[in-house]
């Protein structure tokens, strides 16, 4: 049975106090979703991870990216160990301000999802077509290429940790959500891609969550769909009022 997951990406927001008023404040919370069976997380910056672990330790903690080497001339980039030293136990792979702004490919995205599942770690990896390619009726295209080259080659016994965001472009920060239709109907062939290369069971344990737009007044129509097992939500994840309303409204 799956469990429902919902993260926030808090992207290059909250200084570390601001990150320490909001682990403090949503303690409760945590414990009280996880007795409904809701996991909650947040990916803040590199430098609240600890701030945030410390102050709400029951609160899923990710890394909103990291580099696929160990060590080495990579300036400005962080590595598995780094975040396994302040146990880290997940990160957030190919969100589409790291494909379209860092130019992260799929090639390279396969290295980072494979390298963090072989340390222990829970990629929360993202999926998702532009405005373009939607409209040129090419989602599943392009979801099947990031799918099969992104995911190719991990290990059997690791699949069913995979967590896969499907988070249109074109959803993403500007209100205009995806129906539940579109995200069930995705999720579903996301997770027929995933049957095909590693089979029926695994790919029913992998966790597919919903990100683009994603509101206090919306996340009860995508968390009730059969493929969707919860949320990537940026914006609504940023104040601790609307952080608790997504929530409470699944109820
Ligand atoms: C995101 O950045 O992953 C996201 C889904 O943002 P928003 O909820 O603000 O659309």
């Amino acid at each position: 049975m799956r469990k429902k997951i919902i993260i926030g990406n808090w992207k290059m927001h909250k200084t570390q106090a601001a990150a320490k008023v909001f682990a403090k404040e949503t303690v409760d919370l945590v414990a009280r979703a996880k007795q409904d069976g809701i996991i909650l997380g947040v990916a803040p910056s590199y430098l609240s991870l600890e701030v945030v672990k410390k102050h709400n330790k029951r609160l899923i903690v990710a890394a909103q990216n990291v580099h696929q080497e160990e060590a080495g001339a990579f300036t400005g980039e962080i590595s598995l160990p780094m975040l396994q030293e302040i146990k880290i136990g997940h990160v957030i792979l190919g969100h589409s301000e790291r494909r379209q702004y860092f130019n992260e490919t799929d090639a390279a995205l396969n290295l980072k999802v494979n390298r963090v599942l072989n340390a222990g770690l829970v990629p929360i990896f993202c999926v998702g077509e532009t405005l373009s390619e939607f409209e040129a009726k090419l989602t599943k295209t392009v979801i099947a290429r990031q799918i099969t080259i992104g995911l190719a080659g991990i290990n059997p016994a690791l699949v069913k940790k995979l967590i896969v965001a499907y988070e249109p472009v074109w959803s993403i920060g500007t209100g205009k959500n995806a129906s539940p239709e579109i995200a069930q109907d995705i999720c579903a062939f996301i997770r027929h891609e995933l049957m095909k290369m590693y089979g029926k069971s695994k790919a029913n344990q992998i966790h597919l969550l919903y990100g683009g737009s994603v509101k206090p007044e919306n996340i009860k129509a995508y968390l009730s769909l059969q493929d969707v097992d919860g949320a990537l939500v940026g914006g609504a994840s940023l104040e601790v009022a609307s952080f608790t309303k997504l929530v409470m409204n699944l109820k």
